[in-house]
């Protein structure tokens, strides 16, 4: 466990972060000491609860919980965060790409449509591509200045490597950000900079909420660690070590975080 102590003043954004599994991660940086951004679509107003828990969370009551909109899959919007997180803070150690949607409607991949995968795409995989692109030349600038620990994280999802027919385009979305791991690990890494992934399987959030029932009925059979749906926390907690630089030598680590949902049987 590190002493939060090490991480005042370090500033850790994490798209999408107030509620689900964003928010699972943002708590768990708060307990660890960072100065947190969470962003989302929605107006400040409605991520009151969110800071609030936020401010409860972190380790110190000096550490910065911040909220901006911004929609990853707008330019303007990942433009404008950037330079909100820099006119604030002046400087970025953590970045979390977390913010994601699910297919609104699953369809047979002889039936998908093409708005559906460009909203799918332009959310999960170009937004994230670009925000990291973008927090990247930053953190390269910063580095050469000054050396220090700074990570980037994908949450990509199990559905990167186990396909289902009827969300072909939620899936290869995520196996994209899976190869974009491992491309700017191996861009960034000379500058110190890790670059990991995560791949959650079944976490209760709002975005399984409607398909509970389904998963319930596979518990038994499928999640193989207390036969228990995994939460925000469970993926916060493993994000906060990678953050923390408690893998040093794997870059471009994929953690897969599913209860041994995908394990041989
Ligand atoms: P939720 O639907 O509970 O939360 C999604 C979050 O992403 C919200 O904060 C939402 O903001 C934000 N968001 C969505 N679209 C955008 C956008 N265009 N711009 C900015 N923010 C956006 O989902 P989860 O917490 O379950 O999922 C989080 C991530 O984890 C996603 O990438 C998802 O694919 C992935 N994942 C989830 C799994 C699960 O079982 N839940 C399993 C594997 C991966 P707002 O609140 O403002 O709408």
């Amino acid at each position: 466990m590190t002493n939060p102590a090490e991480n005042k003043g370090r500033v850790a954004l994490v798209t999408g972060g107030g509620r689900g599994i964003g928010f699972g991660i943002a708590k768990k940086l708060a307990a660890s000491g960072f100065d947190i951004v969470i962003t989302g679509r929605r107006d400040k107003s409605d991520v009151a609860d969110a800071i609030i828990a936020l401010e409860e969370a972190r380790a110190d009551a000096s550490q910065v919980i911040e909220y901006t909109a911004a929609d990853v899959s707008s330019a303007a919007a990942r433009e404008a965060l950037v330079r909100f997180v820099d006119d604030r803070f002046k400087r970025i150690d953590v970045l979390v790409n977390n913010a994601g949607i699910a297919p609104r409607v699953r369809a047979d991949l002889l039936e998908a449509t093409e708005d559906s995968f460009d909203e799918l795409i332009s959310t999960n995989l170009k937004g994230p591509y670009f925000l990291t692109q973008a927090i990247a030349k930053w953190m390269v600038q910063l580095q050469e200045a000054k050396r220090e620990r700074r990570t980037i994280l994908n949450v990509s999802s199990v559905s990167a490597f186990v396909a289902s027919i009827n969300r072909g385009d939620y899936c290869i979305s995520k196996a994209g950000i899976a190869m974009a791991t491992k491309l700017w690990a191996s861009r960034l890494t000379q500058y110190g900079i890790g670059v990991f992934e995560v791949q959650p399987g079944v976490i209760a959030t709002d975005m399984t909420a409607g398909v509970k029932g389904k998963y319930d009925a596979l518990m038994e059979t499928d999640l193989l660690l207390d036969k228990r749906w995994g939460t925000p926390d469970d993926i916060g907690t493993a994000v906060a070590m990678l953050a923390n630089g408690s893998l040093p030598y794997a870059p471009g680590a994929t953690l897969v975080l599913d209860g041994g949902m995908t394990l041989p049987r």
